[in-house]
């Protein structure tokens, strides 16, 4: 389900409504379409062969007027420079939305790391990092794990920093491992902050979640711990899936147990007691909690009409096109925006920074309990800008961070 919309377009076409029903300076929407920086680098490898390959990457800082940049490198072969703008700008409104001091940023390398052996990864990232080091830093640009990136590779980055800078630097990336300064409950955040942003949600609608039915496609990172905590909370899940195919059961399934049988056969499918189904048919399971955890374009307005549920969570990114979204509100089921509902990770990202530069580690306790804060003030800073304008929550939480980048913007002045 590949993007066919060049992604940059898209944010285009988002920022030019939101700043339309907000009545934004025309001088400050101007400001706002162009990315500050992005750099481009040629990377030259040292194959296993003895070949030298070269792969592209870029480094995105789409707006700083908030504070440093910050977003993930994504690794893989359909990455474009106009992707990784994109994603830079979505990182600029999602930050502003959960009021971090951050703007946004984004790198990817077009390359397949599946096709390349762990020496191959470990040289084409440090030499990525080495190309775009003066670009980043604690205090300038700050990479975390995106797809197909993860904790060895930030560790690698944070190393190759640190012996550019020769002393030890935590803080250049986010989602290290916790023996590099990593943050306990990062690897729960995203879905976390999802499941405390629809608890907000559902206590505004009324919605009890004591036997809430729950449908999650998705079983991997956010999708899975998205299910547990659904769970904990008391919703019956009678769904869930990954990319071989989902599984549904009336009387509920137990998510821990999935998890289990997914790590023993690879899948969620073929689950005692539970009947299979495609991924289509899950998205179109009646529930009143669906949350799309795996890819974007999902949610179409091929389906849309087909959707019943009460809430959307949006864990993963972009899962709802432009028209299936006018078709959602129509019908009037909630939609909680992506740059809302999947901010919990970049909010634990930047927790684990503060962390870093003060070199005082927190428990998880209070990792959770502070992330509770920021995603229920958020949800609610929303909602109340959906009121204000009469729009969805989508379009509400794009004129939130606007306002905010915007006011930052204009407090700090145009240079010189
Ligand atoms: P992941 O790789 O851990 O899990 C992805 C899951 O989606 C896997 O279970 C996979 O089998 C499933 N999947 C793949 N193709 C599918 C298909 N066609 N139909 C149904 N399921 C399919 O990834 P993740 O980190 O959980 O990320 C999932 C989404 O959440 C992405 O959109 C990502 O951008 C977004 N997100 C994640 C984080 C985070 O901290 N992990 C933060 C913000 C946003």
């Amino acid at each position: 389900m590949a993007n066919k919309i060049n992604p940059f377009e898209m944010v285009l076409e988002q920022l030019d409504k939101a700043a339309k029903i907000m009545k934004l300076d025309p001088n400050m929407h101007r400001v706002l379409k162009f990315p500050t920086r992005t750099l481009e680098v040629s990377i030259p490898i040292k194959m296993d062969d003895g070949s030298i390959q070269i792969f592209k990457g870029y480094r995105c800082q789409y707006n700083d007027a908030r504070g440093p940049t910050k977003g993930g490198i994504r690794y893989h072969p359909d990455v474009t420079r106009d992707e990784v703008v994109a994603l830079a700008a979505w990182m600029t409104w999602k930050c502003a939305v959960v009021n971090l001091p951050y703007g946004g940023g984004k790198g990817g390398v077009i390359c397949d790391p599946k096709k390349l052996s762990l020496g191959e990864l470990e040289r084409l990232t440090r030499r990525y990092a080495a190309d775009i080091i003066s670009f980043i830093g604690p205090e300038r640009d700050i990479p975390a794990p995106d797809v197909y990136t993860n904790e060895q590779i930030m560790a690698w980055i944070m190393d190759t920093y640190s012996m550019y800078k020769g002393y030890a630097v935590p803080g250049v990336v986010t989602g290290k491992p916790i023996s590099l300064g990593g943050s306990v409950g990062r690897n729960t955040a995203t879905a976390r902050g999802c499941v405390y942003v629809i608890e907000e949600a559902a206590k505004r609608m009324g919605l009890k979640l004591q036997g809430a039915k729950a449908v999650i496609q998705g079983f991997g990172n956010a999708g899975s711990y998205a299910a547990f905590f659904l769970q904990d909370v008391g919703c019956k899940i009678i769904a869930v899936s990954d990319s071989k195919g989902g599984i549904y059961s009336k009387k509920g399934i137990d998510p821990r147990k999935v998890n289990e049988h997914k790590r023993n056969t690879k899948s969620v499918i073929n689950f005692k007691g539970t009947k299979n189904i495609t991924n289509e048919e899950l998205l179109t399971t009646p529930c009143d909690i669906l949350v799309p955890a795996a890819l974007e374009n999902v949610i179409t307005k091929d389906n849309a009409n087909q959707i019943n549920t009460k809430i959307i969570g949006e864990a993963a990114n972009g899962p709802t096109t432009p028209e299936a979204d006018e078709i959602l509100h129509k019908k009037g089921i909630l939609v909680l925006p992506d740059i809302l509902a999947n901010a919990g990770g970049v909010t634990v990202s930047y927790f684990e920074w503060v962390q870093d530069i003060n070199a005082f580690f927190w428990d998880e306790d209070r990792v959770n309990s502070e992330l509770k804060k920021v995603m229920m003030k958020a949800t609610n800073d929303v909602y109340n800008m959906s009121k204000k304008y009469n729009v969805d929550m989508r379009m509400g939480a794009m004129i939130l961070a606007l306002e905010r980048v915007a006011e930052a913007t204009r407090i700090r002045g145009i240079f010189p």
